[in-house]
Order: C-alpha cells, then sequence, then structure tokens
C-alpha cells in the first residue's frame, strides 16, 4: 500500500501563543516520528498553496481577502480562541492545498491513501468565519474540489475528532453529495452535533452525528463505527472517503474527556480502510484535525499511518464489550436517521 504524506515546515509558521494547545510543537514532534519512520511504503506528497478560486469554493470572497489582510501582520485575532500570525495565511493556503495536492494524487492513482499532516486545522471553519484553531475548513475545501474537478457526487466525511465539527455539517447541511458522519464529545464546544441535526432539504439523512457521552473508550467508539459508521457509509457507496482525524478523544488529552487509546485508533482506521476497500478502491484520505497531548498524538498518527501501509502496530480486535451508554447512544442514532438509512 503506497501512503502519501503531505508534511511542510510552512506549518510550523502559524505561530500561536505558547500556551495554546494549537501550537508548533504538535507537528515538529511528528515530524521528527517521521524522520524516523521506515519509509518503505510512504510517499512525499509536495504541498502548494490553494488559490483563492479553490478556497472559495467553500469560503466566501470576503472572508478569504480578510484572512489574506493578516499577512505580514504581527497578530491578528480571529475569534476567541483562534489567531493568526504573520505567516498564518500562507499555512492556511498550503494546508488546504496540501490536501487537493493529496486528492490529485489519489485521483490519479499515485497513492492508494493518505494523510496531510498540516495545520491550521480546518472542521469548525465556516464558510464566513474563522472558528476553534481552524481558519480555511481543508476537508470541505477538497470535497468541493472532488465534486468540481473530478465530477464525484458521493463523498464520505467521517470526523472522529473530540469536537464536532460544525463547520464541515454547515458547508453540506442541504446536500446529498456529501455523507457528513461525526462522532463527537456532547454536550461540549462548540454545541452542535445532536442526535436531532440529520440535514435539511435535498440533504436530510446526510448527516449523522453520533454525540458520545464524557468517558467513552476504545470499545464505545469501535461499536458506533461498527454500527452506524459502517452501514450507513456502504449503504451511500462513496466514491472516495475523507476525514477529519482529530485525535483530542485520547484518554491523556488535555483538552478532551474521552478515554480513546492507539489501538482504538487502530481500529477504526481499519474499518475507515475496509470501507474504502469495499466501496472506491481503497481511497481514502485523512487531513489533521484536533490532538492536543504532543506524545499521544505523535503515537496515534503513528499508529493510524502504520494501519495505512498495512503494518499495524496492534493485533486486531473489536475493542471488547461497549458500554450501556454507548449502546443507548449508538441506538438513538438509528432512531433519528430511520427516515432515510434502513440498517
Ligand atoms: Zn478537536
Amino acid at each position: 500500500m503506497t501512503v502519501g504524506i503531505v508534511r511542510d515546515d510552512i506549518y510550523l509558521q502559524h505561530i500561536t501563543d505558547d500556551f495554546h494547545p494549537e501550537n508548533p510543537r504538535r507537528l515538529v514532534s511528528i515530524y521528527a516520528m517521521l524522520d524516523e519512520m521506515d519509509k518503505n511504503g510512504l510517499v512525499y506528497v509536495p504541498a502548494r498553496p490553494a488559490t483563492r478560486e479553490e478556497l472559495a469554493l467553500n469560503h466566501d470572497h470576503n472572508y478569504v481577502d480578510m484572512i489574506c489582510g493578516t499577512k505580514g501582520k504581527m497578530q491578528t485575532r480571529l475569534d476567541p480562541d483562534t489567531v493568526a500570525s504573520p505567516r498564518s495565511y500562507e499555512a492556511a493556503c498550503m494546508a488546504a492545498g496540501g490536501f487537493l495536492e493529496l486528492i490529485d494524487a489519489s485521483m490519479s492513482g499515485k497513492i492508494v491513501n493518505g494523510f496531510a499532516l498540516v495545520r491550521p486545522p480546518g472542521h469548525h471553519a465556516e464558510s464566513g468565519r474563522s472558528m476553534g484553531f481552524c481558519i480555511f475548513n481543508n476537508i470541505a475545501v477538497g470535497a468541493r474540489y472532488l465534486e468540481k474537478s473530478y465530477g464525484l457526487s458521493r463523498i464520505l466525511i467521517v470526523d472522529f475528532d473530540l469536537h464536532h465539527g460544525n463547520g464541515t455539517q454547515h458547508s453540506f447541511y442541504s446536500e446529498r453529495s456529501v455523507l457528513y458522519i461525526s462522532t463527537h464529545q456532547y454536550p461540549y464546544y462548540p454545541g452542535t452535533g445532536w442526535y436531532d441535526e440529520v440535514g435539511q432539504g435535498q440533504g436530510k439523512g446526510y448527516t449523522v452525528n453520533i454525540p458520545m457521552s464524557y468517558g467513552m473508550n476504545d470499545a464505545d467508539y469501535l461499536y458506533a463505527f461498527r454500527e452506524i459508521v459502517g452501514p450507513v457509509s456502504r449503504l451511500f457507496k462513496p466514491e472516495i472517503v475523507l476525514v477529519s482525524a482529530g485525535f483530542d478523544t485520547h484518554g491523556s488529552d488535555p483538552l478532551g474527556g474521552m478515554a480513546v487509546t492507539e489501538r482504538g485508533f487502530a481500529g477504526m482506521t481499519k474499518m475507515l480502510m475496509e470501507i474504502a476497500s469495499d466501496c472506491c478502491g481503497g481511497k481514502m484520505l485523512l487531513a489533521l484535525e484536533g490532538g492536543y497531548h504532543v506524545t499521544a498524538l505523535t503515537n496515534s498518527v503513528k499508529t493510524v499511518i502504520m494501519e495505512m501501509k498495512g503494518t499495524p502496530l496492534y493485533d486486531s480486535d473489536e475493542g471488547g464489550e461497549a458500554s450501556a451508554g454507548a449502546m443507548q447512544t449508538v441506538s438513538k442514532v438509528k432512531e433519528a436517521i430511520k427516515p432515510y438509512w434502513s440498517l
């Protein structure tokens, strides 16, 4: 399996405050891990900046211009949690563009799957607003690009970050060409992602929210994946699988209240690879979202890449018995999406 990797030192030039959880140290550590890793089966895909037109596939022109205006300025506060430093615009354009390059590499058959190890992250970014450490919505720009440049009409986005991807949900809420499935801690930031948010109009049923309670672990997440993510995705039959890969559900994460381990991330990755392999020749592309315990993040990313390469670090298992809470969550999700998906 050839895994495409996007990395670039420009992503270290988006400077937040030292005490900010989303800081360059996250990628410094991941890149050091990559340097140590056996390069067999890895191919580096060079990033490029997304163009203004590409960003505007998902973002308001005025918003793109406003972010462009932060170029060279010491610090611009974009939202209570989100800042731009002098080179943040450049980094954000390269984050979205890096993901687009990964898409091109996958669509042309150069790689099967891939991981864009970029920052700033993207899934909270709305079409006209920065939010929650995110500037441009890398995964949403990618999905729009797949529609426009490749004519795809069945794009699956799975978001296993701790937080709900409000920006991604809103981008595709009224559309059936993109199925958005998210697991996230609830109630929690940003407050969206309840069961009853299933899409609207044409898009009804094409947003699937799995709000997980505090403290859920590998078994609970794998159960939700087995019961909801897998079956709904297979009914949808995606032409490509995009993943908002956040690792703030890790038990060590300072922002999260979940108890997922490296083994759980391996299991989720394996299930997503199986969906991609059954539906779309294995095409699966990940974009890095959250994950704020640097060591846990690095180990988790390594585990995922090893899984993608076909050299897993863990024996496959189903994670044991899910909790009663997870079973209840899953049954509520099934109830909410029953009108749209016959599971
Ligand atoms: Zn997050």
